[in-house]
């Protein structure tokens, strides 16, 4: 779906409770009084859509990217907290029991308890949800548990709104909208149900297995996985995929990782692994035959059906290893376009796949730019970092800017280089990037 479509789906099904109520036959009610419930309906919708933007949809993230995803998820949450936060400080109508005639809820707000515990207990933990999200890094406890919290805390906070909702919400009275929140609420416990139950059953029936495990670079290990009684994964050079070794599909031990590997190269994945926490550190352990299981692909860091007359593929680090990915792509497949591809690290002993980079950079038009912050004595690459001086004289040619340009390493050296290459001219669309965070 065009990502424009989405941005219209997402507007068309946050605004339909609040269109409904609109269009509804209820005598109206003071400004703030409306205001306050609009708020109120506003944040619930934005907060039921959000678990479908937890990232693990390839018809969202798929089309506006992994890390666009991400934001609008944290942006969206934050919008949805401070409607919240205000929903129950605007009302103005006296808040005692509704006078019998007054059925419609014109005059008076609910002072019934039954219906108000609920909204109170959702709105205090959508303020911890939310505030815990932002501060997870402080706090010392592993991400999977954090994750684990984060989606069922957000789906009790849901359930605890809808009843509030149901039963303190004037506009609710019609059964319409009743059932519009009921079904949207549903629709947020099935996509956890999708990613953490239906995904894991089909995992089990096309199962990996780890082909090998060997280091690649300084504390950068290379994984080899073979598809066990089935074709493997149909994916495009530079995508990722949700990696759990040797657990049950059903655990929630899984790491996003880029294959490294080629479509063209068969049917193994390879990826490039990083020593970094309490997972990738155990990953040289791993032992040939282990168990794994995939959920993927994912991502839109790739180059298949951009027109582009040439590619410009820059890495930082780790950041490589999506971009080996379609750089043993275009070599396995003979892509006539001409191609640079930059690679920054601090030491050499850092440097992964030298034997493809050196057989890449033999092919006619294609050229491999090695930069070292450290380099040792009599190293032959270029020396610092790669910043926007290096990236003018790469891209010096005019013809160069219309490339498409594919990035990938830490988000500071991202950052740099996305402003770097739009002050040199390169149209925002024709810039790919991906950040390896996902939170
Ligand atoms: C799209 C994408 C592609 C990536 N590709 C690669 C790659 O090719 N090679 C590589 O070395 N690294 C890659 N990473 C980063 C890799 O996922 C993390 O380094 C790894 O998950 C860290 O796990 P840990 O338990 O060792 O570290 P920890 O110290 O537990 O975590 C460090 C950080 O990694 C992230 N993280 C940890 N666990 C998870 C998890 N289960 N799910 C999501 N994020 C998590 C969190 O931001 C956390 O703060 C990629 C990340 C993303 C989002």
């Amino acid at each position: 779906m065009n990502p424009r479509l989405l941005l219209g789906l997402y507007v068309g099904v946050v605004l339909v409770p609040l269109a409904l109520a609109w269009t509804g036959t209820r005598p109206p009610r003071s400004f703030w009084d409306e205001l306050a419930t609009g708020a109120g309906m506003l944040a619930f919708a934005v907060i039921l859509v959000e678990f479908v933007l937890s990232g693990r949809f390839r018809a969202v993230s798929g089309r506006i990217g992994m890390d666009v995803t991400m934001r609008l998820h944290q942006l969206f949450a934050r919008s949805a907290l401070v409607l919240a936060l205000v929903h129950p400080f605007l009302y103005r109508a006296p808040s005692i029991r509704p006078y019998p005639w007054d059925a419609t809820r014109r005059l008076t707000l609910m002072h019934d308890f039954g219906a108000l515990w609920s909204g109170i207990l959702g709105w205090l933990l959508l303020f911890v949800l939310v505030l815990h999200a932002i501060h997870r890094d402080r706090i010392d406890y592993r991400y999977e548990t954090w994750r684990m919290m984060h989606g069922i805390g957000a789906l009790i906070a849901a359930g605890l709104i809808l009843h509030h909702t149901l039963k303190a919400g004037r506009y609710s009275a019609d059964p319409v909208l009743a059932w519009i929140w009921t079904g949207l609420f549903a629709l947020a416990a099935l996509t956890l149900a999708h990613v953490y139950l239906l995904r894991p059953v089909l995992q089990l029936r096309a199962p990996w297995r780890v082909a090998s495990v060997r280091p690649a670079a300084l504390r950068s290990w290379e994984v080899v996985i073979e598809p066990q009684d089935h074709a493997g994964l149909n994916y495009e050079a530079g995508q990722f995929v949700w990696l759990n070794l040797g657990n049950s599909p059903f655990s929630i031990l899984e790491h996003p990782f880029s294959i490294s590997s080629a479509p063209a190269s068969g049917p193994a994945l390879s990826f490039l692994i990083k020593e970094l926490g309490d997972f990738t550190s155990t990953v040289g352990s791993i032992m040939p035959g282990t168990p794994a299981h995939i959920d993927g692909p994912h991502g839109t860091l790739t180059i298949k059906g951009r027109t582009e007359p040439g590619v410009a593929l820059i890495a930082g680090g780790i950041g490589i290893a999506p971009l080996l990915g379609i750089m043993r792509q275009m070599h396995l497949t003979g892509d006539p376009r001409p191609a640079v591809l930059v690679y920054g690290n601090r030491t050499e002993a850092q440097i992964a796949a030298r034997d493809d980079l050196a057989a890449f950079a033999t092919l006619p038009g294609k050229e491999v730019v090695q930069v070292l912050a450290e380099p040792p004595p009599g190293w032959q690459g270029r020396t610092g970092v790669v910043d926007e001086a290096l990236l003018r004289k790469l891209f010096a040619d005019p013809s160069r800017r219309q490339w498409l340009f594919v990035l990938c390493g830490p988000p500071k050296m991202l950052d740099a280089t996305e402003d770097a290459l739009i002050g040199l001219g390169v149209a925002p669309e024709r810039i790919l990037a991906e950040r390896f965070q996902y939170d």
